[in-house]
């Protein structure tokens, strides 16, 4: 709860382009700050040119001193986090005898390391704000598939690491929740959907197609922010009914 005069501050990673970037967006149009945290620092200069009241920072997640230097600018600029996004992602796809041990360790460094360095770094302020933070899975997380080993059991982790953080944060009143998208057409997936993935895709999803950045972004502000007071330990899909899709087979559609 807000009670001081500072703005609700929010730090999303992966803000320089795709779901980070619109998330950013729909926290500055609810008047929070945002500082904006990614590796790409072109990118990252650029998405933040134009937009006020954001703080554009250098970091790699996987990285712990920057990850610590980077919690302590945000507070410089701020004095406050009232909301951490942890969003920045990679994915690899390929078969399991093909992915090698170094391209394991590059999705785990940034999908699952990153993810615990950066909660852990803001656990001291979040304490003070009662704040809250938003994990980023995947549908990949919650169903299992072909050629995404590495991907697929990043995002698990990052499941169950939410509902972790959230049972052990609870009493120091910092909620922990998770959003887990269907496909989105970002830079991430469009380097491994091709258009037959792509129409494979629009097949399997009720609602018949992709989302879009901001359809994903607005449940993670939802959860970010007090209207979602009571909610923690939570895993929402937001997929177009995706994972809702047991059985599935085309040859039981009407
Ligand atoms: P984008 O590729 O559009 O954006 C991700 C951003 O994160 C990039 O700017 C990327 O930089 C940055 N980043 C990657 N690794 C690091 C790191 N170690 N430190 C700091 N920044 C980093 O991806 P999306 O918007 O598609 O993905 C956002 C999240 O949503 C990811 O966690 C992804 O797994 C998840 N997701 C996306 C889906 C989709 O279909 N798009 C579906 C399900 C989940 P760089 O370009 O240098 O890698």
């Amino acid at each position: 709860m807000n009670t001081s005069n500072s703005p609700l501050t929010a730090i999303v990673t992966g803000a320089a382009r795709g779901i980070g970037l619109a998330t950013t967006q729909l926290f500055l149009a609810k008047g929070y700050q945002v500082a904006m945290v990614d590796r790409d620092t072109e990118e990252l200069h650029r998405a933040a040119q134009g937009l006020h009241n954001v703080l554009p920072v250098d970091c790699d997640v996987s990285d712990e001193s920057q990850v610590a230097a980077m919690v302590q600018t945000v507070l410089g600029w701020s004095g406050r986090i009232d909301a951490l996004v942890n969003n920045a992602g990679v994915a690899d796809f390929g078969p399991i005898e093909e992915t090698t041990f170094a391209r394991w360790q590059t999705v785990m460094r940034t999908n699952l390391d990153g993810v615990f360095l950066c909660s852990q770094a803001v656990i001291p302020a979040l304490r003070k704000s009662r704040g809250a933070i938003v994990n980023i899975g995947s549908i990949s997380g919650l169903r299992a598939s072909t050629l995404r080993v590495a991907y697929g059991t990043s995002k698990a982790a990052v499941i169950h690491m939410t509902k972790q953080q959230a049972v052990e944060l609870g009493e120091y009143g910092i909620r922990v929740n998770c959003v887990s998208p269907g496909p989105v057409k970002t830079k991430l997936s469009m380097a491994v959907h091709s258009p037959e993935i792509i129409s494979a895709y629009h097949d399997a999803i009720p609602l018949n197609r992709y989302g879009s950045e901001a359809e994903i972004g607005r449940v993670i502000v939802f959860l970010a922010s007090e209207e979602a007071s009571y909610l923690t330990g939570q895993v929402v899909a937001v997929d177009g009914g995706f994972e809702a899709t047991g059985v599935g087979l085309p040859a039981l559609r009407v």
